[in-house]
């Protein structure tokens, strides 16, 4: 298979479980969540998959938002009642009430949201797509950047995923798709850092040093002046450092002191 599989870095909780069919014959393009139908922990149902019950789950969510990981993501869980969805689905059990409509915490549906980003980011997916019909879900052939979500119910004689998260499900689909992509935020620019000393001192007009060059370089970066850093206080620096001052409503003496130091540091 053309993918290399990952498990989600949000696993709070590791129990790999032996109730799997092996490494999956179909690449993912399906997530498949599902309702518990029970208040769990990431332990308890850890205990569920190692019972007697030929049930699995690559991914839980138990009542306290901590990600389970009970199936890695490259392996076929036995979940959704179809071998076919989920060769090539991503199953996750989320701790949800015991009786209908099986609400989840808001903790457990944020989660979901969360994992349900980061297997689309890892799996290189752009979009997570939710038709709200089983013939349409399950006919369509996902572009190689698309994710569909299924549902239980559509697979067996079960309410799974609840009425409380099938009303969900196109929220689900438009905050994650919309998730992924958000354009990714610019780099912050480096914070220039002068190679110069701060002068300890007042520097004045006639002054020559590292210390000018420090109040050079600040006025080239802080006020974009274009002063050659020669460690000269000359007249163009001087005219800068007058300027620099009036502008920033200080003294106008042309003399950096502690204040127009402070001032050249904040306004850089
Ligand atoms: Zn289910």
């Amino acid at each position: 298979m053309a993918t290399n599989y990952t498990n989600s870095p949000l696993v709070g909780y590791t129990r790999l479980v032996d109730k799997h069919s092996g490494e999956r014959t179909h690449a993912i393009d399906r997530i498949t969540p599902h309702c518990v139908v029970g208040q769990v922990t990431a332990a308890r149902l850890g205990d569920i998959f190692s019972g007697t019950r030929a049930v699995s789950s690559n991914y839980g969510i138990a009542l306290d938002g901590t990600v389970g990981l009970y199936v890695e993501e490259k392996n076929r869980s036995w979940c959704s009642s179809s071998n076919a969805n989920d060769q090539r689905a991503i199953t996750i059990e989320c701790a949800s009430d015991p009786k209908p409509p099986y609400a989840f915490k808001p903790v457990v549906y944020e989660t979901l949201v969360q994992l349900c980003i980061d297997i689309c980011k890892r799996n290189g997916k752009k979009k997570l797509l939710w038709f709200g019909d089983k013939t349409k879900s399950l006919t369509y052939n996902p572009k190689p950047d698309e994710m569909v979500l299924t549902v239980h119910r559509w697979f067996a004689n079960k309410s799974c995923p609840g009425d409380w998260l099938y009303a969900r499900m196109d929220d689900l689909a438009r905050k994650v798709t919309a998730a992924l992509n958000e354009p990714t935020a610019p780099t912050p620019k480096p914070t220039a850092k002068c190679p110069y000393a701060e002068p300890k001192t007042a520097v004045r007009y006639g002054a020559r040093g590292n210390g000018v060059k420090w109040v050079q370089w600040h006025l080239n970066k802080a006020a974009g002046e274009k002063l050659d850093v020669d460690g000269h206080f000359g007249v163009l620096t001087k005219a800068a450092v007058l300027s620099f001052q009036r502008k920033h409503r200080l003294a106008a003496d042309s003399i950096v002191g502690s204040k127009t130091r402070a001032a050249l540091k904040k306004a850089l």
